[in-house]
């Protein structure tokens, strides 16, 4: 090959690999064969893995470790599919796989994608040598899988992260952190191996003063509190965390010691720092959230349209009145509405670009809210039926409602974007 040649192919890979361009300059809204084939997969392990369990383990409320085992075993959950979904230049096929599983059924998706919250956090904030350390020890081995939890929440410190009351302590003489707090609502808490914690190192400098620190698996001084009972997402499992005296080594903070110093530093001078380490973690989880909301609607959708077409009263099919075929329409049209939003926002974090209009809170705001909207005309087109427990949609009902709670609150998302738009400070 002519070495200009070489050069344009060497030109041609470095503008497909970059961040920022999304992976050339032609648009087009068709997924590649890649993205299909993903989700063709990810479909297949949804329908007949995931679903046919779903009742029984929203029933039992409990961690359903056999089918995250199935997960395991195809390579759905693990450290290595993860790698792959992220890899894509486009972002969207993590959206695409989160459609997909939450599709099958959100307890159990949130069983096997939970972990993921906690690796997010790991990946955003830590440095090479704990990426590779910690985000494989979140998800274990195929023959034993494990969990990862991420604990910003506390009793005190809900949408308000800057109120975490957690501290950590270091011990000059033994190079280790001291952690003592209580956390609430972690999904995975005390079932995890990893947890990956939200404390404050100086309490006066509010969230400014945060940082996020790896729980190393068997540490003493990290316990399981309470199991939350819940309304949704009961497969899914949620407990409160103590830390009572936790110690752990001086390098489990991510982003290492040195760094945090320096902010810490930075910011008693009254400079800038990057964002607080809870809020670092949300802006980039954001679209694969909403894209948890838009499975979960789209599920009920289908098993409302099904329903419609075959039920018939005063003889025709419910489906032939206006009424119940327009709120059909609407349905559809306010999930791809939905799912426009999440790729936008996913291809926009994948890419480089500035959320300059707070996109990723408009995806999750956007997607919780018509989860749960969609969710409740799939009852209401279906009757007693749909209020039933013998079918699906009621379940998806209580799942869909978690989506407008976690990960920023709807009213949070509103204030995010009515900041982001105005400029101004929205109280
Ligand atoms: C099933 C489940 C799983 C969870 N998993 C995790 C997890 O893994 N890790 C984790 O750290 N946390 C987790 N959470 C916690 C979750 O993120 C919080 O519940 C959420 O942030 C809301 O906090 P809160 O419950 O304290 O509500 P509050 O903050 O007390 O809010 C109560 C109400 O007041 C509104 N409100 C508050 N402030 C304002 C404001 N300034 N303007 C307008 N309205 C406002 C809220 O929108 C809400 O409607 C989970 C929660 C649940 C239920």
């Amino acid at each position: 090959m002519a070495s200009t040649d070489t050069t344009r192919t060497e030109e041609a890979i470095e503008q497909a690999t970059s961040n920022g361009d999304g992976g050339g300059t032609t648009f087009s809204m068709e997924l590649s064969q890649d993205q299909i084939d993903i989700r063709d997969w990810v479909h297949g392990f949804s329908e007949q893995v995931v679903r046919p369990a779903a009742h029984e383990w929203d029933e039992k409320e409990e961690f359903p470790w056999p089918v995250v085992q199935e997960a395991a075993k195809i390579g759905l959950y693990g450290f290595e599919s993860l790698g792959q979904f992220f890899s894509d230049e486009s972002g969207l096929t993590l959206p695409i796989v989160n459609e997909e599983l939450f599709w099958g059924d959100a307890g159990i998706g949130m069983a096997i994608f939970g972990t993921n919250l906690a690796v997010a956090a790991i990946f955003g904030s830590g440095t090479p040598e704990q990426i590779g350390e910690w985000i494989p020890q979140c998800y274990g081995s195929v023959d034993e899988p494990k969990v990862a939890a991420f604990c910003s929440s506390e009793p005190d410190a809900g949408s308000d992260v800057s109120a975490v009351r957690t501290t950590a302590k270091y011990d000059e003489a033994t190079d280790e952190w001291v952690l003592n707090g209580q956390k609430a609502w972690a999904t995975n808490g005390g079932i995890a191996d990893i947890h990956v914690v939200i404390a404050s190192v100086d309490r006066e400098l509010g969230s400014r003063g945060h940082a996020a620190f790896v729980i190393p698996p068997g540490t003493k001084g990290c316990e399981q509190g309470a199991k939350v009972k819940k309304h949704g997402i009961r497969a899914s499992h949620t407990a409160d965390v103590h830390l009572d005296d936790c110690r752990i080594p001086g390098n489990c903070v991510l982003g290492g010691k040195e760094k945090l110093d320096e902010r810490i530093a930075r910011v008693k001078e009254g400079k800038k720092s990057r964002s607080q380490a809870a809020m670092a973690t949300f802006e980039t989880t954001r679209p694969t959230v909403g894209a948890q909301a838009v499975g979960i609607a789209r599920a009920a959708y289908e098993y409302a349209l099904d329903y419609a077409k075959e039920r018939e009263q005063f003889g025709r099919k419910i489906v032939e009145n206006q009424a119940i075929a327009f709120t059909l329409a609407d349905m559809k049209l306010e999930i791809d509405a939905a799912r426009l939003l999440v790729w936008r926002a996913a291809w926009m974090g994948r890419t480089g670009k500035e959320f300059a209009n707070a996109e990723g809170s408009m995806s999750k705001l956007k997607a919780g809210e018509v989860a749960v909207n969609v969710t409740e005309k799939a009852i209401q087109i279906m009757g007693g039926n749909g209020y039933s427990r013998e079918y699906p949609v009621e379940r998806m009902h209580r799942d869909a409602k978690i989506y407008t709670i976690f990960e920023g609150t709807s009213e949070i998302q509103r204030l995010v974007i009515s900041r982001a738009i105005s400029g101004m400070r929205i109280e």
